[in-house]
């Protein structure tokens, strides 16, 4: 007998409907994508639980014919394509001729469609791909699918469906970009009842974005536009001084579609280099759209990544396209329109840019009268006061003994040119330090003074020190956070902070609410989208407090590991940069000598991040450096 089996179709479709439909959310993707190519102006997407129980779309386009009903569900079956010269030359969102038939294949679907000008509709149901029931029915025109029961026939996908408010928050997610990349759309999602979003359709960018992310997010944002011969790009970016802890707010869209693509990623980043602090990241709302042979869709089944023909120019479009909105922010000092971005050879901007002051010169109460949804009660939000003081005067180390002062071992000699002798010789002086530590020992040192507003420059016998005091002073405070048993003393904001976030941010604290707890961050929600921070770690400055959430957020949705204490940890290294003294500020000589002094007990040596907080110069050092000896 034959090892080899041929599959049945039933099989063949199960496997193909894993790649189109991972989860719930996949589903309110393509659904929406087939009303978008429908023609649709006005789209109602619906979901209960996670989205595994009942997904509803229905959109007022143009319907499908009771005959084109009944093949829709098999798969390969589309109106959108034709022969192999119209895959160069796609518009539409869909293609393929799956979505309906993957979905089928793993859900009970209930589909009502009426034609545009028909006298009737007709109703449909399918279960596992096979259909039911089907007959005429009455009905508006357009279509509604309603999907139940994803994955009832599969338990093995059923499985490794997340928690219902995660495939949720990813359902709203997948609806969200869907509507963002098409604002001539308009779009309502209702959530178990309640309505989640709605987005105008008036054919706005700018509408979409304030609808679909906020107030908070729109107010931020710099009009940009260029374009490049068939190559055209508009949107908004982030005024550098709205940096995010991280790279959830970058919304890529490709001709309507939202795409990811390292390169316009890194495109925007270079933009923001030298203006955005390293670990900050700018968003973005930017719609590319290229002629449809510069990009290839075909690469991924749910088509979330593309390729370009021409990497190099759709990099320079959105890099100068981004750059320039920041330079004429930094002219204008806000509020003006850009100039069309210089791309090279870049012809004038097909659209005009929409105001920069757009979103300031509305007040909320403009927008609600348009119908959107205001969520920033409190309008503009400025950086709140804390009860308390920074602890800067407190003596944080206090196992350092002044009075046992004697130059026990040298400084760490961090040469200038690295040589391998230099490597060896800075291991061995890490071993001394490592002693000086258990002795607490404190060498006989004189504090010359700061340099440049960071490096503080101390001389220990015949050694120039040069500590970066930022680094140090935040490897002291993550220490002795660290060391501080389970607790970390918090304190309350005068003025607490209303921070906006996403399902999946929202998930995330909800998850590790207990830890943030015990690090001194008071989290409570706050209505459905906000969170409000109450109370943060003692040492950090208020000011810091929505920064360093933002960035826990990400390191947290970064973090593979389950393990909770190097959660912990990276958690510590935020709060510690933020409360360290920073690059800039003026410190306080006496500030300056205690941080001189943890280094100088060998008690610091590296960041958290594992920089050296520290590098030191010899007398032969500085000799050979002007030639006195060679
Ligand atoms: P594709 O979108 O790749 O063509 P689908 O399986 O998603 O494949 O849909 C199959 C076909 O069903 C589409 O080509 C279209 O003709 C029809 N169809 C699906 N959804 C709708 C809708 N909401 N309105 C009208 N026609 C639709
Ligand atoms: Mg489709």
């Amino acid at each position: 007998m034959s090892e080899i089996n041929i599959l049945s179709p039933h099989v063949a479709d199960l496997i193909a409907a894993g790649e189109v439909v991972e989860r719930p959310a996949s589903v309110v993707k393509e659904l929406m994508e087939n009303a978008f190519d429908a023609g649709a102006r006005a789209v109602t997407v619906e979901f209960k639980d996670g989205g595994a129980t009942y997904i509803r779309v229905a959109d007022d386009g143009r319907g499908m014919a009771p005959e084109d009903a009944g093949i829709a569900f098999l798969r390969h079956a589309t109106s959108k394509l034709h022969d192999e010269a119209g895959l160069e030359a796609i518009g539409t969102m869909g293609f393929r001729g799956e979505a309906l038939a993957a979905i089928s294949a793993v859900s009970e679907v209930e589909l009502i469609t009426r034609r545009r000008g028909d006298e009737s509709g007709t109703y449909m149901t399918l279960e596992a791909g096979d259909i039911r029931e089907m007959r005429e029915t009455g009905c508006p025109e357009g279509t509604t699918m309603v999907v139940r029961s994803v994955f009832y026939n599969t338990p093995a996908r059923l499985k490794f469906l997340k928690s219902d408010r995660a495939e949720a928050s990813a359902c709203v997610q997948a609806a969200l970009r869907c509507a963002l990349g098409r604002p001539e759309i308009s779009v309502r999602l209702i959530r178990d009842g309640r309505e989640e979003f709605f987005s105008p359709g008036d054919g706005r960018p700018e509408s979409a974005v304030y609808a679909l992310l906020g107030r908070d997010f729109a107010k931020d944002l710099l009009p940009c536009a260029s374009e490049d011969g068939d190559l055209k790009l508009h949107g908004f970016v982030s005024s550098p001084s709205a940096g995010r802890g991280n790279r959830g707010a970058q919304f890529f869209f490709c001709n309507g579609r939202f795409i990811r693509s390292q390169l316009l990623q890194t495109a925007l980043e270079q933009a923001y280099k030298n203006t955005l602090l390293v670990g900050r990241f700018p968003a973005c709302v930017l719609y590319l759209e290229p002629s449809c042979a510069a990009v290839d869709v075909n690469v991924h089944p749910a088509k979330t990544e593309v390729k370009f023909s021409q990497e190099k120019r759709v990099f320079d479009l959105v890099y100068h396209a981004a750059l320039s909105a920041l330079q004429s922010e930094n002219r204008s000092g806000s509020a003006a329109a850009p100039a069309p971005a210089q791309a090279p050879a870049a012809a004038p901007a097909a659209r005009p840019a929409p105001r920069a002051d757009f979103y300031r010169s509305m007040s909320s109460a403009d927008f609600r009268a348009q119908g959107y949804r205001v969520s920033d009660p409190g309008g503009a939000r400025r950086p709140s006061e804390a009860v308390g003081l920074r602890s800067f005067d407190e003596p944080y180390q206090t196992r350092l003994d002044l009075a046992s002062a004697s130059f026990a071992a040298p400084i760490p000699p961090i040469s200038t040119e690295k040589s391998e002798k230099g490597d060896k010789s800075q291991t061995m002086s890490v071993e001394n330090s490592v002693q000086n530590v258990e002795n607490n020992a404190l060498p006989d040192y004189r504090l010359i003074g700061e340099a440049l507003k960071l490096y503080i420059l101390v001389e220990v016998g015949d050694t120039l020190l040069l500590i970066d005091k930022h680094a140090a002073h935040e490897r002291m405070i993550f220490d002795r956070l660290k060391a501080q048993d389970r607790r970390v003393m918090a304190q309350t904001l005068l003025e607490s902070v209303t921070l906006r976030l996403t399902d999946a941010e929202r998930e995330l604290i909800e998850e590790n609410a207990a830890l943030l707890e015990e690090l001194g961050f008071e989290l409570e929600p706050f209505g459905d989208e906000d969170y409000i921070l109450r109370a943060v770690p003692a040492d950090m400055e208020s000011a810091d407090a929505r920064a360093a959430v933002e960035e826990i957020l990400e390191t947290l949705r970064g973090g593979q590991s389950p393990d909770p204490k190097s959660a912990r940890d990276e958690i510590l290294h935020t709060v510690a940069c933020k409360a360290a003294v920073k690059a800039g500020w003026d410190t306080d000589p006496t500030e300056l000598r205690r941080v001189a002094e943890a280094v100088l007990s060998g008690q610091v040596r590296y960041c958290p991040h594992g920089r050296p907080v520290s590098a030191s110069l010899s007398r032969k050092d500085l000799d050979k450096l002007f030639k006195r000896i060679v």
